[in-house]
């Protein structure tokens, strides 16, 4: 039978919640355990795919194409299996659900309440969730004390009686800040967070106290007595160098073993060889290579989780410290762009709307022009097809019909809208892609006689999309011709799902989103390929 974990946060937002969540989920399954994640998000959005990433941070895409919260992106880096559109449950979701069943009448005449319908729906959400593994995690995003997490909290409330103590644990993860003037770590948030937690009815098992330094003995006993839970199931989340850390320094402190032994499992081997072999390749990292990022959401690195990520796995796989500076597109111009020769290499990721699309043109236009390695995602790929018409094939003015609606040259379009160069509009395909977004994975085939071939070692493969607008399919032959050559297809051959340029450093784009796959230990093919080829420009 499945136990639950379930995981919460108090004192302040982004302590980490869910890196500690995958960390734990990991140690479970390198002792061989079948292990399920999931986040419960308490805001009304159905998912976060509307949601602009300066708020909310990247939208992770599953292999099935649900948008979801970048938690997910942990779990799957980190326990190395695959999130689903049962992973994220928000309360949009939930809301949605019992309204729906309201108006089928599935409800027989009862006053529709949050106790139970909304925290029954909640249960079997995460009964779906957990997809009968050993052990489910389950994270409730927010901070204890908001008013809208409140049906979740209450929800595994109920759910934990139900199961019994020893099938299901709560976790509180807070913060003891530092005083630097008077040297003290204070403890006193972490008493008033889990005084509020207990108020709700939840008793935390096991506290993880963030903080820049190990808790000693007598601070952990000063923490039991005020929260009630024992000295020995006080531990230290402490800041890690490197969040891949995170699994051995929890191992180290005996949490996962404090875990088996309250749900009455017997131990099993725990093989921790992979995080320490990582650890030391990691350490081993010396030589930095700057890779600019040219978007628009550079405020918020969160926005880029997954690409930050794939960079970083990247560069551990070819020995560099992958230095990642972020300009604003908005802010490049033709003056200024000369400041990207000092970039080893240049990367345009994915995005949405006008909004400093004419300063990635320009990136893309000097990696072209100065063998700068460069890497498009999605409309990065879309920027360069953009440019390549524009200046060396001399469509003046050609766009995507995201940016200009009436382009003479739509270079990039709805399918729907691909037009011919004569302007003679024709529909091309008669699917359902144009107008709606393609999400989750779909193959793409690669032709043997490419970089891309080289990267992947395999003619096909399968990617994850998130995007409306594709390469306009009529137009290729003309690109092809000029020397932008399309290296990778949908199975169908009409979608354009790969670009390159031959003699070039290393010019790829794709349409499809690699930073959604790449893992720490085997990276991704293509960033693999490109933070080579970027770290080949320091010799
Ligand atoms: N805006 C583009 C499209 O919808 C690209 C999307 C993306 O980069 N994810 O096709």
């Amino acid at each position: 039978m499945t136990r639950y974990v379930f995981i919460t946060g108090g004192v302040v937002s982004s302590l980490g919640k869910g890196i500690a969540a995958a960390s734990l989920a990991s140690l479970f399954k390198l002792r061989g355990f079948r292990v399920s994640l999931q986040k419960l998000d308490p805001y009304i959005n159905l998912d976060p795919g509307t949601m602009s990433p300066i708020q909310h941070g990247e939208v992770f895409v599953t292999e099935d194409g649900a948008e979801t919260d970048l938690d997910l992106g942990h779990y799957e880096r980190f326990v190395g299996i695959q999130m689903s559109q049962d992973s994220n449950v928000t309360s949009g979701r939930v809301y949605s659900n019992v309204i729906n069943k309201e108006r089928k009448g599935s409800y027989l005449g009862s006053t529709v309440q949050v106790i139970p319908h909304i925290t029954d729906e909640i249960k079997n959400l995460v009964i779906k969730g957990a997809k009968k593994a050993d052990i489910a995690f389950v994270e409730v995003g927010g901070t204890v004390g908001d008013i809208e997490s409140l049906p979740f909290l209450e929800s595994i409330r109920q759910f934990s009686l139900d199961l019994g103590k020893s099938k299901s644990m709560f976790i509180h993860l807070t913060l003891l800040p530092y005083i630097d003037v008077t040297n003290e770590i204070k403890t006193k948030p972490t008493q008033h967070s889990v005084k509020e937690l207990r108020s709700i009815g939840i008793q935390p098992d096991i506290l993880l106290c963030r903080g820049k330094n190990p808790i000693n003995q007598s601070l952990k006993k000063k923490i039991a007595l005020f929260t009630n839970v024992s000295s020995e199931a006080v531990f230290s989340a402490v800041d890690a160098k490197s969040i891949y850390d995170i699994p051995i320094m929890f191992s180290e402190q005996g949490i996962d073993k404090f875990m088996m032994k309250s749900f009455k499992i017997r131990d099993k081997k725990l093989n921790l060889k992979p995080w320490k072999d990582y650890k030391k390749k990691v350490g081993k990292c010396k030589n930095k290579i700057k890779i600019a990022m040219i978007g628009k959401y550079v405020d918020l690195v969160d926005s880029y989780k997954s690409l930050n990520e794939a960079l970083y796995h990247a560069g551990v796989i070819n020995n560099r410290i992958v230095d990642i500076v972020y300009l604003d597109s908005e802010k490049l111009n033709k003056r200024n762009i000369k400041q990207l020769s000092k970039m080893d290499g240049i990367l345009v990721p994915g995005g949405f709307g006008d909004r400093g699309i004419e300063g990635k043109i320009l990136a893309a236009e000097f990696a072209r022009v100065n063998n700068i390695p460069y890497f498009g995602i999605c409309l990065g790929m879309q920027i360069s097809v953009i440019e390549f018409a524009r200046n060396v094939m001399k469509l003046n003015k050609a766009n995507s019909t995201e940016f200009n609606k009436n382009t003479k040259y739509p270079v990039v379009a709805l399918v729907e809208e691909w037009r011919e160069k004569s302007g003679k509009r024709i529909l091309a395909d008669k699917s359902k892609m144009g107008g709606t977004m393609r999400l989750g994975s779909q193959e793409c085939i690669i032709n043997k006689d490419s970089l891309a071939y080289k990267m992947y070692s395999k003619p096909k493969i399968a990617e994850r999309h998130r995007h409306r607008y594709e390469v306009n399919g009529n137009l290729v032959g003309d690109f092809e011709k000029n020397g932008l050559a399309f290296s990778g297809k949908s199975k169908k051959g009409n979608l354009m799902e790969m670009i390159e340029l031959k003699n070039h450093a290393w010019y790829v784009g794709c349409q499809f989103h690699p930073e959604f796959t790449s893992s720490p230990i085997k990276g991704h093919p293509l960033f693999n390929g490109f933070v080579n080829a970027a770290s080949k420009r320091r010799k």
